[in-house]
């Protein structure tokens, strides 16, 4: 049993692409070619299965609009 329940892949997808820390850890991410697809809280340096500290501020922030 999860004591959280893990954000959904549209939600990292859409934190991801608006989310001023997104660092993709991926090296080929680094070129100018990032796919839409490729943009997701996954593919960043700071999420570490689920414990990036901003990931709830940027989807709470986002519904502001
Ligand atoms: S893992 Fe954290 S820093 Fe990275 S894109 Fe998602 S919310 Fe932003």
């Amino acid at each position: 049993m999860t004591e959280r329940e893990t954000p959904s892949f549209e939600q990292k997808r859409y934190v991801a692409s608006v989310c001023p820390e997104f660092h993709p850890r991926n090296e080929g991410f680094l070129s100018n070619t990032i796919d839409v697809g490729d943009v997701t809280c996954d593919a960043c340096i700071h999420w570490n299965d689920g414990e990036c500290g901003i990931f709830d501020e940027v989807l709470t922030g986002i519904d502001q609009t």
